[in-house]
């Protein structure tokens, strides 16, 4: 083993069966080889969404839905440590573990009917069982291999805010817990499997990162602990220029840019948890991106400065589900904080704004949200404006469903003239109707807002004319 650190992350699929397990455990075993070695886990797939559905039924005073899935998850974990370890005490001792997860689960289950009420701390705690089911088995698949391996709890190591369901994590703190626990662990060559995305505060209650969170819990432990790199094992070929689905002729991305891959999370392609990059900016260590039903293919490096290639045009994506709101009229004009009290407006609803585009005339705001957000966005505004609307100054406060944004990401497209033009004529020559445009003086994104139904052509004609179907020279 040499002093390089390698922190490797296994989402929910690559866990999700004995089989997948298996798979992983030869993974890191192989990575073991060369590298001392982090390992963090999701749960397994599916368990995170029903843990989370019999908590919100219990809450409603019906306890029956926790102990059917506690009884469905004791003999799905069960299997899987069946079929993978066969040395009858170490069967044993991960069985007792994971007995002794699900009787607190039915505890928390239990509680939460009779009181009809569910905390979003409690919601945290029950959300946090998958995990701590999954990691002593993967511990226990890896030890099978002849490797020493030790399941440890990330509220041991992750410190964070109190924000159930989406916490933050202090960084200093973090990094003084993960090396005390860690170090003398690595130090007797025993890898560390640790749960992916739970934490707790200083004053050690637990908490949830965000759904998706386990790949925060693997960069948040990669900085503290000065790894080496990161290496993020799921289930496709790492990031790809364009949903597949959408666009077949999609291919995956060798190198691409902390920003870029930042960008891209934010504007909804899948494949990161949108935070996992924060941690490791700054120290500027390496993230991979690779498929666990695939470890042969390269999957997509992560690196500060990335590559460029053709016209600086790395990737496209687009986020559907969301609500176009304008706030407007001639009037608006003379009034200078009709800015202001519109975003202050959604600040306060917590609503996510994606797209923000005000033409030089200021006749018009118009702003982007989720579809989720949208009705309640609309409320406020109407509310906040309800004196100007009466009379005239704004006038109207309107509307659209049905639209998608499509985002055309690249750092290099910075001081490249022409990609917007080229991105607009293709538009144009497909006969789609541009609703709103706008672009970050940052230059590392171009979105813009189509009809829904023409996303993916959008997206085709874009793809073909930035030739991104064409393989990039390596
Ligand atoms: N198990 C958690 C979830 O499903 C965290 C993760 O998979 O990253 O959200
Ligand atoms: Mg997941």
């Amino acid at each position: 083993m040499s002093s390089a650190l390698q922190v490797m992350k296994f989402g929910g699929t690559s866990v999700g069966d004995a089989t997948c397990i298996a798979r992983t455990a030869q993974i890191v075993a192989k990575a073991a080889r060369d590298n001392s070695c982090v390992v963090v886990v999701s749960a397994m797939s599916g368990v995170t969404n029903r843990l989370i559905e019999a908590a919100r039924k219990a809450a409603t005073g019906d306890s029956s839905e926790g102990g059917n899935l506690i009884n469905v998850l004791r003999r799905q974990h069960a299997a899987a440590i069946e079929a993978l370890i066969q040395e009858p005490e170490a069967r044993q001792r991960v069985m007792r573990l994971v007995d002794a997860v699900l009787a607190e689960g039915r505890r928390l289950c239990d509680g939460t009917a009779l009181l009809r009420e569910l905390t979003p701390r409690t919601l945290d705690e029950i959300s946090s069982l998958g995990e701590r089911l999954s990691a002593p088995i993967v511990a226990a698949a890896v030890s099978t291999l002849g490797l020493r391996c030790e399941s440890v709890d990330a509220t041991e190591l992750i410190v964070t805010d109190a924000f159930h369901g989406g916490a933050d994590p202090h960084m200093e703190l973090t990094r003084e817990k993960a090396q005390a626990r860690l170090r003398p662990l690595l130090a007797q060559r025993i890898m560390p499997v640790v749960t992916g995305f739970i934490g707790a505060t200083a004053e050690g209650r637990l908490t949830t990162l965000g759904r998706g969170g386990s790949d925060y819990s693997a960069t948040i432990l990669g900085a503290a602990m000065d790894a080496t790199e990161v290496v993020i094992w799921t289930d496709v070929d790492g990031v790809l220029t364009a949903d597949p689905r959408l666009v077949p002729e999609a291919r995956t991305i060798a190198v691409i840019s902390y920003r870029e891959a930042a960008e891209l999370a934010y504007f909804g392609a899948k494949v990161l948890h949108p935070k996992t990059l924060n941690p490791v900016m700054q120290a500027g260590i390496t993230v991979w991106i690779r498929n666990s039903f695939a470890p042969e293919r390269a999957g997509t490096k992560i690196t500060p400065e990335g590559r460029s290639i053709g016209g600086g045009v790395k990737a496209l994506t687009a986020i559907r589900d969301v609500t176009l709101i304008a706030v407007g009229g001639p009037g608006i004009v003379g009034l200078p904080d009709v800015v202001g009290r519109t975003f202050s407006t959604t600040a306060d609803l917590r609503a996510n704004v994606l797209l923000i585009s005000q033409s030089s005339s200021q006749n018009d705001i118009c702003f982007i949200v989720s579809a989720s957000d949208a009705e309640r966005t609309v409320e406020a505004l109407r509310k906040e404006f309800a004196q100007d609307l009466a009379h005239h100054k704004v006038e109207h406060v309107t509307v659209v469903n049905n639209i998608a944004i499509v985002a055309v990401v690249g750092e290099n497209m910075r001081g490249t003239p022409g990609v917007a033009g080229r991105t607009f004529a293709a538009m144009g020559r497909e006969n789609i109707n541009l609703i709103a445009i706008a672009q970050g003086s940052s230059e590392s994104n171009i979105s813009f807002v189509i009809e829904d139904q023409a996303v993916k052509k959008a997206l085709i004609a874009t793809h073909k004319e930035f030739g991104l179907d064409v393989a990039a020279p390596d």
